[in-house]
């Protein structure tokens, strides 16, 4: 079983079920299978071969959906990469996975164009074609309809995902076909993905959590695929109304936008079957919002990270109403959860521990950095990195990633428990915190903030506001303010810069 097998075999099987749907057009299987044949063709001509890697740079469109299937069906490696990432950040990872080609889309051109005068590639850009860069359209026409024989195995390298780099450089997870179908098996079943399932794309798909859980699983199943490039809450109401979609997979601040949408009421939403949220959590309160304004109580949660394929845990509807802000009480299937100390001994409930995974969905490992590989998988087991508490129910809480954590006088101290805080002080619009080296304690705590309003010393505010909530060593000895925090382009926050920034 591989994944660009699959998709012959729907083309076969179902060749007229409506495979992509996009905000101009609509393919079917047949249609969609007779692409990527045709681009897998003319890739071939062009040289690429099991093992190459093609660099996809693309918003989600029908181009990304060809492209996907196509460079897999030759045994090469897909790398989707964000669409907003500009010329600096896609010249390290074309550096980085040693790529073959890079593709991109006419309406991203801009901010890449510069890269062929440096790099020696295939380029490729979608529309016509501009100096060296070769015309996706032409491609397609010039290739072949003749069926790609593809004979991968379930442990072959299927892709590379870059991770977005908020703990340090971006690093390349690699995916065997075994682990990414691990992990779209698991949506398929946990949330009832058939070939009647409508799925809404709107998050970028070069993240594991759109293209695994959604996308590669959607094809498993063949559903049909509605391909957003953007999201607005707006192009949300109305393209779930509009197309009766039945998944969505958004970050929680697509759902909190949404909600603050003035006509949201007037959309028809009974269509969905499964809103589903990932990558942080919502609180208690939020979630009530999100139910009462998406008139749903089909809310679920799930909790991984790119390395996990993102295969961890998930909260599902019921839960919502007592345990939201956690990450569910069990593993999903085929994936085991524990919670242990630095000796890798399970912690007692109650008790802080860092996250550990085992499963099939675990990444082979990260590209060319054998170090860091080893120092996340050990034996089975993935070392995520994020800090857990699991509660007298069983059910696990994330306290903050471990990288995060300060270390003040020999006690640990999580930056999200004061984040969480100040966030609700009245003149704060952002913020972020992070330990600075103390001579005496190791580390101190200092808090970055984006003013809101007028207040007259904002840092004795916030120690102000903070003495009844917090013990005194974690209250920030020091603050600075920002216009802005540095964001990544999925809205992560890039703590590191900001240590490097006290560093400097
Ligand atoms: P990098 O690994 O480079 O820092 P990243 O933060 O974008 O990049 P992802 O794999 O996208 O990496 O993020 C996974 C992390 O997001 C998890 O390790 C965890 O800290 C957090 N996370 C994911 N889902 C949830 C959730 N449901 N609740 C709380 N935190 C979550």
């Amino acid at each position: 079983m591989n994944i660009p097998n699959l998709l012959a075999t729907h083309a076969r099987k179902y060749p007229n079920q409506e495979a992509l749907v996009t905000p101009t057009e609509r393919l079917t299987y047949f249609e969609w299978n007779r692409a990527v044949n045709k681009l897998a063709n003319s890739f071939h001509q062009f040289g690429v071969q099991q093992g190459d890697k093609v660099v996809l740079h693309m918003p989600n469109t029908k181009e990304f959906m060809i492209t996907y299937f196509a460079v897999q069906r030759l045994g090469a490696l897909i790398v989707p990469i964000n669409a907003k990432l500009v010329e600096q950040e896609v010249s390290y990872i074309l550096n980085h996975s040693d790529a073959k080609v890079f593709l991109t889309h006419e309406l991203l051109f801009k901010q890449v164009e510069a890269l062929s005068e440096t790099k020696d590639l295939i380029f490729i850009k979608t529309g016509e074609r501009i100096g060296e860069w070769l015309s996706f359209e032409n491609l397609l026409a010039d290739g072949s309809e003749k069926e790609v024989p593809c004979s991968l195995e379930e442990n072959d390298e299927a892709s590379i995902l870059y991770t977005s780099g908020t703990t340090g450089a971006p690093k390349g997870v690699v995916f065997t076909y075994r682990n990414i179908l691990t992990v779209a098996r698991m949506i398929c079943i946990e949330m009832t993905l058939k070939p009647e399932s409508k799925v809404l794309h709107m998050m970028p798909l070069s993240h594991s959590a759109p293209l695994h859980l959604f996308m590669v699983a959607g094809t498993y199943v063949g559903a049909t695929h509605v391909l957003v490039p953007t999201f607005t809450p707006e192009l949300l109401l109305e393209t779930v109304a509009k197309e009766k979609t039945t998944h969505f997979f958004g970050a929680p601040i697509a759902y909190l936008a949404s909600c603050k949408h003035p006509k949201i009421n007037d959309y028809d939403l009974s269509s969905m079957n499964y809103w589903v949220y990932g990558g942080a959590p919502l609180s208690q309160q939020e979630v009530n919002v999100v139910q009462s304004k998406f008139q749903t109580d089909r809310l679920i949660c799930v909790y991984g990270l790119t390395e996990a394929g993102p295969n961890g845990t998930l909260l599902g509807f019921d839960e919502h109403q007592t345990k939201a802000g956690s990450i569910g009480s069990r593993a999903a299937l085929d994936c085991e959860i524990r919670v242990v100390d630095e000796n890798g001994a399970d912690v007692k409930p109650g008790e802080i521990g860092e996250i550990i995974l085992r499963g099939e969905g675990n990444m082979k490992g990260y590209y060319k950095d054998p170090e860091q590989t080893a120092a996340v998988l050990r034996g089975d087991w993935l070392y995520t990195g994020d800090m857990a508490m699991q509660d007298e129910d069983g059910y696990f809480w994330v306290i903050d990633r471990k990288k995060d954590m300060i270390i003040s006088g020999g006690v640990n101290i999580y930056p999200k428990e004061i984040e969480n805080l100040l966030i609700t002080h009245p003149n704060i619009a952002d913020v972020a915190v992070v330990g600075v080296p103390h001579s005496d304690w190791g580390e101190t705590v200092k808090a970055f903030v984006v003013k809101e309003g007028e207040v007259d010393n904002l840092a004795d505010s916030c120690k102000e506001f903070l003495e009844s909530k917090l013990a005194d060593y974690k209250i920030p000895k020091l603050y600075e303010e920002l216009e802005a925090l540095p964001r990544n382009a999925t809205g992560k926050l890039l703590k590191n810069q900001l240590r490097e920034r006290v560093i400097n």
